[in-house]
């Protein structure tokens, strides 16, 4: 009997642990809004160098097609040139002046594109240059923000296997068919292996216990569970109803 009471005492305890452990390792998920913040802003920036340089790349293929255009444009200029010295007359005269003119048109326009898509990539070029330019105060910041976290990860994983170990030690006091069972609700029971009974009923699934049933919580001489979720009932103020059991526990 004082074994069985003993070991429900150990469990508060070690429920107690896992229910910190519990927090820590959602405290180690949950990065500060500083933190989550940068990372957003990280992926933006890369996002948008990403656009620009493949707004760059869009640029240099219509480059190919317009140096490509002027060639063409200049060859047919030279061609109309040459002809206009072997012309015999008003009429052909025309025609070749007519040619000229709209081939030195093209040209003009095919450098004037290409100018302005010069213009254009140096312009990216440049931006993206920039942005990837450290800017030395707003990194400084940043380390130190990402420090202060790594910081609180590292002291939170070290917290965390203190309590491990903690547990571990009430753990082997247990005897070993109650250890097996708080252990095996613990991992059934989404880390809650123990549950305290609060107005009669089981303060995690609030089923309602039976009077003989809550009688037999209150007197501890036995492991209970409940009815409905099959945790280890117990009550919230079990160590000081039974101060030898907690003192030798
Ligand atoms: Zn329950």
């Amino acid at each position: 009997m004082e074994n069985v009471r003993r070991d429900l005492i150990l469990m508060v305890r070690l429920q107690k642990i896992y229910d910190r452990i519990a927090e820590l390792l959602v405290d180690q998920r949950t990065p500060p809004t500083e933190i989550r913040e940068l990372h957003e802003e990280n992926v933006r920036r890369k996002q948008e160098l990403e656009a620009m340089e493949e707004q760059i790349e869009q640029l240099r293929a219509e480059e190919e097609e317009v140096r490509a255009k002027e060639v063409e444009s200049q060859a047919e200029l030279e061609h109309f040139q040459k002809q206009k010295a072997t012309v015999t007359n008003e009429r052909e005269f025309t025609a070749v002046i007519n040619e000229i003119d709209f081939a030195t048109k093209s040209v003009e326009e095919a450098v004037a594109r290409r100018k302005e898509i010069e213009e254009a990539v140096a312009q990216l070029e440049r931006e993206i240059e920039q942005r990837r330019q450290s800017r030395p105060e707003e990194e400084a910041s940043h380390r130190k923000v990402v420090k202060q976290w790594e910081d609180r990860k590292h002291e939170l994983t070290e917290s965390i296997h203190a309590l491990a170990h903690e547990a571990r030690a009430i753990e082997d006091r247990l005897q070993p068919a109650s250890r097996s069972r708080f252990l095996r609700l613990l991992k059934s029971r989404q880390g809650k292996a123990v549950s305290v009974v609060v107005d009669g009923s089981c303060s995690l699934c609030h089923f309602e216990l039976r009077p003989h049933v809550q009688q037999r919580v209150y007197r501890a001489e036995e492991i209970i569970t409940c009815e409905h979720c099959r945790r280890i009932l117990v009550l919230p103020n079990i160590e000081e109803l039974f101060p030898d059991e907690a003192a030798s526990g």
